[in-house]
């Protein structure tokens, strides 16, 4: 089997594979898989979880994600394939999980530039995820060989591209409001975007422009209390649990594995989030170990509330 088929059908049954893109080497995986998606988090070590930038291999492959307006078309026109990111309102009914965006109403997409990453792309016919092939911390994989060193023993598959020829990761605009903002600067500047869309605003220096969504505490707080750890559930509170849960409204996994509760916990919160149903949603104990610490991360920023 050729090296990209193989790492086709490796992220369609659900594993790693670590790409060459013209940015940097991304850690892939099938976005639409929430389990995959888990594991990116898992492997990076990364003990809170940041939206995620996936990644397709044809303009016409967006429609179905996320709602694209005529600023993109332009945009994608010049920039894609290449190291342009676009933030965009998600579709109700995305296929991507929602671990990718992290419980955030966007999408970031990118198409690559790397004839290999295209190919891996057209193969899997899937979007994939992919964050930087590091471990949380380190700085961005540029060759084959730092991927190796960094991850080697922990993931599927490593496709060797050589070295990237950009080096530096893509710029992200996010264009789900009025005013194009750069949320982060990249291979892509901010004038060459403005040539072609106008006015762009800069979320580092202007006080219009969204801040990083790290930092958008509200985005991830339900509009019912929660409680963390909590061992019942008291009356009219839904019950999320983890393990063995009998009384559970929903839970994140009920034999207890971790990957399969991150990739259930923004879902889940967002369904057990109805007050016209439930007073508050009470939250079993999840394992401080692992991505369990991410999970616990998410879960705190939702107790702590708006
Ligand atoms: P990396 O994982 O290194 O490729 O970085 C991904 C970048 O894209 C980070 O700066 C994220 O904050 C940004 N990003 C990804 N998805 C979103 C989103 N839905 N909304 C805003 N920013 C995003
Ligand atoms: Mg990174």
């Amino acid at each position: 089997m050729s090296i990209v088929a193989n790492a086709a059908a490796i992220l369609r049954a659900g594993g790693l594979v670590a790409i060459p893109t013209e940015t940097v080497y991304g850690l892939a995986a099938d976005a639409t898989q929430g389990k995959a998606v888990a594991r990116i988090f898992e492997v990076k070590g990364r003990p809170s979880f940041n939206p995620l930038i996936v990644h397709v291999g044809g303009h016409d492959w967006v429609a179905d994600l996320a709602h694209v307006d005529d600023r993109f078309a332009r945009l994608a026109k010049v920039f894609w394939p290449g190291p342009l990111t676009f933030v965009l309102n998600r579709r109700d009914r995305s296929p991507v999980s929602e671990l990718v965006s992290a419980g955030l109403p966007s999408l970031a997409l990118r198409m690559p530039a790397h004839p290999l990453a295209q190919d891996i792309l057209s193969a899997a016919q899937r979007p994939l995820a992919a964050p930087s092939a590091n471990r949380s911390g380190t700085v961005s994989p540029t060759r084959a060989a730092h991927v190796a060193a960094s991850l080697g023993d922990a993931i599927d598959l490593i496709v060797d591209g050589g070295p990237c020829r950009v080096g530096i990761e893509s710029t992200v605009l996010d264009l789900t409001g009025p005013a194009a903002a750069i949320l982060r600067p990249g291979a892509v500047t901010a004038e060459e975007i403005a040539a072609i869309v106008g006015p762009v605003v800069s979320a580092e220096s202007d006080s219009a422009a969204p801040k990083s969504p790290g930092q958008l505490a509200a985005h991830y707080a339900p509009s019912i209390p929660l409680r963390m750890n909590a061992s019942d559930a008291r009356p009219g509170e839904a019950r999320l649990g983890f393990g063995a849960s009998p009384d559970a409204t929903l839970n994140l996994s009920a034999s207890g594995d971790l990957l399969e509760a991150a990739a259930n916990l923004f879902g889940m919160i967002r369904a057990l989030d109805d007050p016209a149903r439930f007073a508050g949603i009470a939250v079993a104990p999840v394992p401080l170990a692992g991505i369990g610490l991410a999970i616990n991360d998410r879960l705190t920023r939702a107790a702590r509330g708006r």
